[in-house]
C-alpha cells in the first residue's frame, strides 16, 4: 500500500482539511508556503496522466471547496501535480498541491541551459 493510501486508511496520521467520500485533503508535511495542501482521490491513481476526464470533473469541485474552507478562493492559491520522473513526483498516488498564503515566487525550474531550449 502506498503512504498515500496509508493516510487514506488512517494508517499514518495526517492533519485533514476537507474530505468526502471520494478525495481527501490533508496539509503536506513539509510545506514550501504560509498554506500547503494535498488533495487527492482515496482510490488509488498512479498520476495525472492515467485519471480519468469523469474523475477529475468529480474532483474540481471538491478542490474549490478546499480553496474556500482554507479561504484561498479569495486571495488566490497555485495548484500543481508533479506528473513522472521529469515532473519530479515522488509519490507515486495522484496529488494536487494548493499553494497559498503569500504572493508566491515563479522561478525558473529547470536548469539554466535546459530552460535556455524554449527562448
Ligand atoms: P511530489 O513530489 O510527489 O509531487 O509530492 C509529494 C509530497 O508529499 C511532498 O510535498 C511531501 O512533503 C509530501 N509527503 C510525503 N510524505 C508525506 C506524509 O507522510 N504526510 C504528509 N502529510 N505529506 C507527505
Ligand atoms: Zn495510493
Amino acid at each position: 500500500m502506498c503512504i498515500f493510501c496509508k493516510i487514506v486508511a488512517g494508517e499514518i496520521p495526517a492533519n485533514r482539511v476537507l474530505e468526502n467520500d471520494e478525495f481527501l485533503a490533508f496539509h503536506d508535511i513539509s510545506p514550501k508556503a504560509p498554506v500547503h495542501v494535498l488533495i487527492i482521490p482515496k482510490h488509488h491513481i498512479e498520476n495525472f496522466q492515467s485519471v480519468s476526464g469523469d474523475l477529475m470533473a468529480k474532483m474540481t469541485p471538491f478542490i474549490q471547496e478546499v480553496a474556500k474552507k482554507l479561504s484561498l478562493d479569495r486571495t488566490g492559491y497555485r495548484l500543481i501535480t508533479n506528473n513522472g520522473e521529469d515532473g519530479g513526483q515522488e509519490v507515486m498516488h495522484l496529488h494536487f498541491h494548493m499553494l497559498g498564503g503569500a504572493k508566491l515566487l515563479w522561478p525558473h525550474l529547470a536548469p539554466e541551459k535546459e530552460a535556455k531550449k524554449f527562448v
